[in-house]
């Protein structure tokens, strides 16, 4: 059976935001989960369906793929929601059941997947450019990144020097409360602390008891040779601070490789047009190609070569990403008509025509014409 739709599982449109895509879920879950439908297949199958489109909508770097590659983004990684669990054999004995239950309550108190102590930091995205030159050579790039980075200050506990959080009363310190709702019982992110398990009585002042601060950071990006557009690189532990001294997110360099006005690029293939004057056309001779590398290289070319000849140049292409064969450069030949001709060079050319049958591809050519059009 096809892999449905994750949007159309959901029941949203394509632009739904976080919210929406929450909701949605939170509502199909609640319809069809196991509990409430014991023994039932077809509640069952939405169930999984709608959790393993939750599971990826709810990412952005993982929606992002989707939005882009399909189900194909996701063949190799069969974990979380989507990979089985649910087979045929029902929800009763299997371990992997309680753990989507947690997963999926904590969703909806606002928590993610945080231990006793804070939450790990978001992942972050950054858009880069670079020219068809520094993809090719490789480059560094400075950027500038707004992140919420640990406080100094009271580092990173949130309370003020001096002072000391303080176990919460509400949870008793496990960050955690359960409470009754319908058929069972549910376990939600302590309110009072936000799963902390701790409060704090003197909040510091820095960052006003959250334990980070925004600041803009300068990062040195190192961009390797023979990047592509949609090529990534990942910073870890360079996205936003955790809560509470929890482990940053990674910080995501998402490359784009800008036009270039004289080379055309196809993977690891660069094109380039070179006009050639018509005499050494004819004649045959070296000419100059320029290459990325920014040095011209010579180029012979055999008497008679006509306009749109390709020559490949072996090993002056882009290089390969991570150590991958450097590709080729392919070079398309224009012979150039030439234009503003003296009275000397115009009779030159006169007589060289009077001299016979030089062309004979455009002979050839009227040839065919009449033969399909007829005699006159
Ligand atoms: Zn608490
Ligand atoms: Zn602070």
């Amino acid at each position: 059976m096809a892999k449905r739709d994750f949007y159309e599982v959901l029941g949203i449109s394509r632009d739904a935001d976080d919210k929406a895509i929450k909701t949605a879920y939170r509502k199909l879950a609640m319809q069809n989960h196991p509990d409430r439908n014991p023994d039932d297949d077809v509640a069952a199958e939405r169930f999984r369906e709608a959790s393993e489109s939750y599971e990826v909508l709810k990412d952005p770097q993982k929606r992002a793929a989707y939005d882009r590659l399909g189900h194909a983004a996701f063949d190799q990684s069969a974990g979380g929601f989507g990979g089985g669990g649910f087979g045929g054999g029902g929800f009763g004995g299997g371990g992997g059941f309680s753990d989507i239950f947690d997963q999926m309550f904590s969703e909806f108190s606002g928590g993610s997947s945080e231990g006793r102590h804070g939450r790990k930091g978001a992942d972050l995205r950054y858009d880069l450019s670079v020219s068809l030159e520094e993809a090719f050579s490789g480059c560094n790039k400075d950027i500038q990144i707004t992140v919420s980075a640990t406080c100094d200050d009271c580092t990173g506990t949130g309370a003020a020097k001096g002072s000391k959080p303080v176990t919460c009363s509400q949870c008793g310190g496990h960050g955690k409360v359960r409470a009754q709702q319908g058929f069972f019982t549910i376990e939600r992110t302590c309110g009072a602390c936000q799963g902390a398990g701790e409060t704090i009585s003197n909040p510091c002042k820095s960052c006003r008891g959250q334990g980070r601060i925004q600041k803009v950071e300068t990062l040195s990006v190192t961009v390797p040779a023979g990047v592509d557009t949609g090529t990534r690189i990942r910073l870890s532990g360079k996205g936003e601070a955790g809560l509470r001294g929890a482990a940053a997110g990674d910080l995501y360099i998402f490359l784009s490789v800008d036009e270039h006005p004289i080379f055309e690029r196809d993977a690891d293939t660069l094109y380039v047009k070179v006009p050639v004057p018509m005499v050494t056309a004819a004649l045959g001779g070296s000419i100059e190609v320029p290459t990325l590398s920014g040095q011209l290289t010579k180029l012979k070319i055999g008497a008679g070569t006509q306009s749109g000849r390709k020559f490949r140049m072996r090993g002056k292409g882009m290089p390969g990403l991570r150590g991958t064969k450097t590709g080729d450069q392919i070079v398309e030949i224009h012979v150039e008509t030439p234009t503003e001709l003296t009275q000397e060079q115009i009779q030159l050319l006169k007589k060289f025509d009077e001299k016979g049958n030089v062309s004979p591809e455009t002979e050839g050519f009227m040839k065919r014409v009449k033969r399909i059009f007829g005699n006159n």
